[in-house]
């Protein structure tokens, strides 16, 4: 294994990046960096988790495990004996990521941008906090690189929000930060040592989501107008991290490995599906009395036209933004108010079914588990989630008659671990996801399906990408079946690592130089990464431990 000892990886990961755009740009010259990886490389689809959504992607990319054992499933989840939901917060610290396992082997890390590492881990190297952290001191470890990001006018989410009167000005925001995240980035890469640098990008994802019908004139919401004045947004980003790559190319020289890719792809959004109130027509969901005072105020809330862009507006954008930086994820995901009030107003005592998460999720009530569960384990739920299997098969465009096919995934199929049975039960994929669920109940009472709200064009895909390039990867190769657990444990072979015995993905040995791999076989340790709090360790002592330790020569 000496030939790998001093193996470095560079993983640039990009959000909702899909080779469905990269790939023809990078051919019709666009994009010179991301075509000359293609090229040179091996590259594909990398499917993403279910649910598709960032928290529960990139914890399993830095894991290498399936939800069912890091327990992220979305943005929000159910709190325990309550059906109350609430924002999840990840502990990187009790997971044991392929950061903190490089580290423990006493290889240097570098990672910034990556979603969901608040607070960052005390690793060997550098860690800058990804989005959806609150912006402080505790956001990069060590701390004092706070003090440096911050002159750099470094921020960790976008403090501006999208809307159609905003558009220019937000694109002009958006091609600013990143351009202060890729000089970071690129400072943070030539002055610190490393093993494995990973930089993250989140706008690629932001603008796929609010620009794609400028793009695609397939898009129902297209207009001439617009598309003259925003067709390029996505593109110019696109051409702006290229510009990024190949600064890093030019650092990295050929001896790195380079890993291109993204949690999910992107693709048009075209309907949102208002699962519960469909759940509510199937009489699987009930609702307290008619006339209670939820009604009303839903019929209130539809009568001044309330939704999510007239809240900010309302609030103003300090307000909402103050707001943003405690719960990041509801001002960006939902509408910030009556989510819990709507499932006050849930008969769970006649609810079979119910439904929250930004994909499509559904949780069956289920005596025992849930708080006032109605449905017997065994033979009764087989045929609630069968009728519901069943039903959803014949959902058609209310407009056009197509059917919306969706593709449901049972929890046991996909999840497996010690928080397998805190995943929905049924995930399911609306027309290859051009039609994603819209949180819980609204306002619109009367409509299983409605064109996309708060301005979003565009959402996710199940497979993201993976391009790779560098000297034991094969010229052309393609993965096959490849998963986004699947990357920390190529990435670790490729650094000539172990990998521990708790990862769920396996090594992408098809996008490897067969003789290299039959050179060196895989190695798998025979324990997991041991997380913090298993050993009851404050953050704040595992620091100092691992300041201790490099003071002593273990940590290079
Ligand atoms: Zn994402």
């Amino acid at each position: 294994m000496n030939t790998l000892d001093k193996s470095r990886v560079l993983v640039i990961g990009l959000d909702g990046g899909t080779l469905d755009l990269i790939g023809p740009w990078g051919r019709q010259g666009h994009l010179p960096a991301f075509a000359h990886l293609i090229n040179k490389g091996a590259s594909g689809p990398l499917r993403s988790t279910i649910p598709t959504i960032s928290p529960a992607a990139w914890t399993s990319f830095m894991t290498g495990k399936n939800p069912g054992k890091h327990g992220v499933f979305d943005f929000i989840r159910r709190r325990p004996d309550s059906y109350q939901l609430e924002y999840v917060q990840t502990d990187l610290s009790s997971m044991g990521t392929m950061f903190r396992w490089l580290s423990q082997q006493g290889r240097r890390v570098g990672v910034i941008g990556v979603p969901m590492t608040y607070p960052p881990e005390p690793i060997n190297g550098f860690m800058v906090a990804g989005s959806w952290a609150p912006e402080n001191e505790c956001c990069a470890y060590p701390s004092e690189l706070a003090q440096f990001l911050w002159e750099q006018g470094y921020t960790i989410n976008n403090a501006m929000a999208y809307t159609p009167d905003t558009a220019r000005a937000f694109a002009q925001y958006v091609e600013e930060v990143t351009e202060v995240r890729a000089s970071v980035a690129l400072e943070l890469l030539r002055r610190e040592p490393w093993d494995l640098f990973m930089a993250a990008f989140r706008d690629v994802d932001t603008l796929q989501a609010f620009y794609w019908h400028d793009m695609d004139p397939a898009h129902p919401f297209h207009t001439p107008e617009r598309a003259e004045r925003f067709g390029d947004v996505i593109l110019d980003h696109h051409r702006q991290l290229d510009r990024f790559v190949s600064q890093m190319l030019d650092e990295v020289g050929d001896d790195a490995t380079v890993v291109v890719m993204s949690d999910h792809g992107g693709g048009p959004l075209y309907h949102e599906i208002f699962i519960n109130n469909w759940l509510l027509e199937k009489r699987l969901l009930a609702l307290k009395r008619r006339s209670d005072v939820g009604d009303l105020y839903r019929k209130t809330l539809r009568r001044l036209g309330i939704n999510r862009s007239t809240v900010i507006k309302l609030l103003g954008w300090p307000l909402a933004n103050r707001l943003k930086r405690i719960f990041p994820s509801w001002v960006e995901h939902m509408v910030p108010w009556p989510h819990t009030g709507l499932i006050d107003q849930i008969d769970w005592s006649r609810t079979k079914a119910y439904s929250f998460g930004s994909i499509g999720q559904i949780y069956i009530n289920v005596r025992g588990r849930e708080p006032q569960g109605i449905v017997e384990p065994g033979q009764e739920y087989e045929e609630v989630v069968a009728h519901i299997v069943e039903e959803l098969g014949k959902l058609a465009d209310p407009e056009t008659g197509t059917p919306i096919s969706p593709r449901v995934f049972r929890r046991e199929e996909i999840y497996w671990g010690p928080y397998a049975d805190k995943g929905p039960d049924l995930n399911v994929v609306f027309g290859n996801m051009s039609c994603i669920s819209h949180i819980t109940l609204d306002a619109v009472q009367d409509r299983v399906l409605a064109p996309p709200a708060d301005y979003e064009t565009g959402t996710h895909r199940m497979d993201g990408m993976v391009v790779m390039r560098g000297p034991h990867v094969q010229r052309g190769a393609v993965p096959q079946s490849a998963q986004i657990i699947d990357l920390a444990p190529t990435i670790l072979y490729l650094m000539g690592e172990p990998i521990p015995t708790d990862m769920d993905g396996r090594v992408l040995t098809e996008m490897l130089i067969p003789d290299f791999v039959s050179a060196h076989p895989i190695r798998w340790a025979d324990r997991d990464v041991p997380g913090i709090s298993i050993s009851g360790w404050t953050l704040e002592e595992e620091a100092r431990m691992v300041q201790h330790l490099k003071g002593l020569g273990y940590l290079g």
